[in-house]
């Protein structure tokens, strides 16, 4: 390939890092990043079903539960958030909503419960009698009880991903362009990428970070397993129930004092986006389910998000093990909201040559390696 040289206008510097994608992944590690000095280009596109401000928001390491060192990384992505939010009101003068009341996951019949209850104390939920339960939710309707999950909360990802944004945009060291990262070279000592418009970018690493997308940029040196699976969401206007709370296939998020967030189908279509009267109907009873008040509660907006999925449901970080110039921050599945600013803690400080805090071996790239796996 040739590309322009030093100087020529289609030439653009992108600093020490390059970080591919511009959600909450992406700003996270951008912002690690700056806080350690780097200088750094965000290349952010804009695409329908962008999962950041799609999601939940739910902290759900708990109920959405990994094993081992994956577990340990998601607990301890779930207990930096009070710090973390702490740091940038500290900075932006905004505090963004975090809950941490626990989270409900309600029980209808009583097999599934003696289920539950036989494996709680090795989970470290709490278990809820009816009586308990309605002690604590009085809107909740008919369940034979409930397991509370204390520290597990949820964030108002939408807040969080502006005021992260809002932040990233004032640090002088790093750079957002609007545009698309068509293609990687990775050859060279200092990598090279091209952009949609025409121009060239160069730096010392990249980080792939661009959710769903992130199997479409040319020249990765291996196929990524990430597909995209929908999520389709509702919001209602009135707040019920205080405790974010799962009810079998679907679950409601308390947002604000008058918006709770109801979600989600999973559903294997490509990147199409949107919503249909099917997975509509499918929230309504989840919500119902939950609590006859908010069934009865005035629909406000529906929408849908691409969550990028991995065969695991783990996502993909850390360096490609041929190329240690490119990272990976991508593949986040159904729990990146939790995961997000802890991955860009890490992957900020495997960019600048650190030992990251926590053991990234489980969200290898290689664990994939010479396997065909099918996704969940
Ligand atoms: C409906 C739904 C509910 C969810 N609920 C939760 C939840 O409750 N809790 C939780 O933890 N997680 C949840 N998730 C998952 C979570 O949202 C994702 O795992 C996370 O947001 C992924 O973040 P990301 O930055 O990697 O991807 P995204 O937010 O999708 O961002 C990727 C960005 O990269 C950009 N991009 C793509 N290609 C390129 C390119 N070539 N060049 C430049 N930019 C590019 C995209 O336009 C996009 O802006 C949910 C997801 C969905 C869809």
């Amino acid at each position: 390939m040739t590309y322009p040289t030093e100087g020529h206008p289609a030439l653009l510097r992108g600093g020490d890092v390059i970080i591919i994608g511009g959600g909450l992944v992406g700003l996270a590690t951008g912002a690690a990043l700056a806080a350690r000095g780097a200088d750094v280009s965000i290349v952010a596109d804009h695409n329908a079903g962008e999962a950041s401000r799609a999601a939940a928001g739910m902290l759900a390491p708990s109920v959405e539960r990994a094993e081992g060192p994956a577990h340990a990384f998601a607990l301890a992505a779930r207990d930096l958030y009070p710090s973390y939010i702490e740091a940038l009101a500290e900075v932006t003068g905004t505090i963004v909503s975090l809950n941490r009341e626990g989270i409900l996951e309600l029980m209808f019949d009583e097999q599934q419960a003696h289920g539950k209850r036989s494996t709680l104390a090795s989970l470290g939920g709490q278990w809820l009698t009816p009586e308990e339960l309605h002690a604590l939710e009085p809107a909740i309707g008919t369940a034979v009880g409930a397991v509370l999950h204390p520290g597990d909360g949820a964030v108002d990802n939408v807040a969080l991903l502006r005021v992260l944004r809002e932040m990233v945009e004032a640090t002088s060291s790093v750079t957002i362009i609007h545009d698309r990262v068509t293609s990687i070279d990775l050859e060279n000592e200092r990598p090279w990428v091209e952009l949609a418009s025409g121009r060239t970018m160069i730096a010392s690493k990249l980080v792939l970070a661009a959710g769903a997308w992130s199997p479409g940029v040319d020249g990765l040196p291996r196929s990524i397993p990430i597909e995209p699976v929908r999520g389709q969401m509702m919001s209602l206007g009135a707040t019920p129930v205080r405790h974010v709370t799962y009810a079998g296939d679907g679950y409601v998020v308390p947002r604000s004092s008058s918006l709770t967030v109801v979600g989600s189908t999973m559903e294997h279509v490509g990147f199409s986006t949107g919503t249909t009267p099917e997975g509509m109907r499918t929230l309504a009873e989840v919500a119902k389910r939950v609590s006859p008040t908010l069934g009865d509660a005035r629909p406000l907006e529906r929408w849908s998000g691409l969550r990028p999925v991995t065969p695991d449901l783990l996502p993909i970080l850390g360096r490609d093990p041929d190329y240690p110039t490119l990272l990976y921050a991508c593949g986040h599945s159904r729990n990146g909201i939790l995961l997000g600013p802890l991955t860009g803690e890490c992957v900020a400080a495997l960019a600048s040559g650190e030992t990251p805090s926590l053991d990234l071996s489980p969200f290898s790239v290689e664990r994939f390696e010479g396997s065909r796996v099918t996704i969940k």
